[in-house]
């Protein structure tokens, strides 16, 4: 199949103009011309993640991170970004990102997200596109039934991969969470959207001493901080299954998601008691 067909795939999944002004999504390397025949789909275009992709064969590497974000003036193999581009182009695997387009899609992110934790009620934006209710950035919804912060922060664990972040809380351990706002990524510029939501809790990442320290000072919902990759990592099997689902099942892809840790952080200890 050719690349032209992925993308236009990907395109109608996660259309390029629903990306923020300041995010670069879409084709960063590769020929639409090209026969694409494997597909990995990973959170960070870093060097583990292409090394993957080249072992594996893949002819398309669709990540949720851009590699490059900021504008550049050169890709010389001489800087760590140049050389992944140098890679992946010696190796035919092209590189596509798609970002905050998926963060706002329906489902997106968020969607991805809110599942792996158990929520199972229905899902809206936390923050809805102006020009769409049903999209938007972060969720909410219902668990099946009201249990303990404690309870709900264990249940986050195991829905999430395991990280050396692991999930922190914050609040009383023993309050009642029932409705949960999520968002995927750094989600502090939703803190008091969350607040406003009426959610007993809200799930995010990057959440900085400060910021959460003051929220917790007003009446809101208790803070849930898990690792950066965890929150977007659940993302990549709906990306997978959506994008299989929209390409004709006569020409199949063979489709892979990475469980290739990346989150930044590799050690985590609580300190001696
Ligand atoms: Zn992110």
């Amino acid at each position: 199949m050719r690349l032209s067909h992925v993308i236009a795939a990907l395109e109608a999944l996660y259309p390029p103009a629903w990306a923020e002004s300041w995010d670069a999504v879409g084709l960063v390397c590769g020929d639409p011309d090209q026969e694409v025949g494997r597909v990995l789909l990973a959170v960070d275009p870093v060097t583990a993640v292409v090394d993957e992709a080249l072992e594996w064969g893949a002819d398309l590497l669709i990540t949720h991170h851009p590699l490059l974000l900021r504008p550049v003036n050169g890709v010389p193999a001489t800087t760590p970004k140049g050389r992944l581009v140098h890679r992946l182009i010696r190796g035919g695997t092209a590189l596509y990102t798609a970002h905050t387009n998926a963060d706002v899609a329906d489902p997106g992110v968020s969607d991805a997200l809110a599942r792996a934790v158990g929520v199972t009620g229905p899902l809206r934006p936390l923050a809805p596109s102006p020009d769409d209710p049903r999209r938007g950035l972060g969720r909410i919804g219902d668990l099946p039934e009201a249990v303990t912060l404690k309870e709900f922060t264990a249940q986050v664990a195991a829905g999430l991969p395991a990280t050396a972040w692991g999930v922190r809380a914050a609040g009383d351990p023993d309050r009642m969470v029932r409705s949960v706002a999520v968002c995927g990524g750094s989600g502090d510029s939703l803190l008091e959207t969350a607040r406003t939501s009426g959610a007993d809790v809200y799930l995010t990442a990057d959440l900085r001493h400060h910021p959460a320290s003051e929220y917790l000072e007003r009446p809101g919902p208790a803070l849930l901080d898990a690792a950066h990759w965890a929150t977007e990592h659940p993302w990549l099997a709906d990306a997978e299954r959506a994008l299989r689902a929209a390409l004709p099942a006569a020409e199949p892809l063979q489709t892979r998601v990475s469980t290739l840790v990346t989150d930044a952080w590799r050690l985590h200890h609580e300190g001696v008691k």
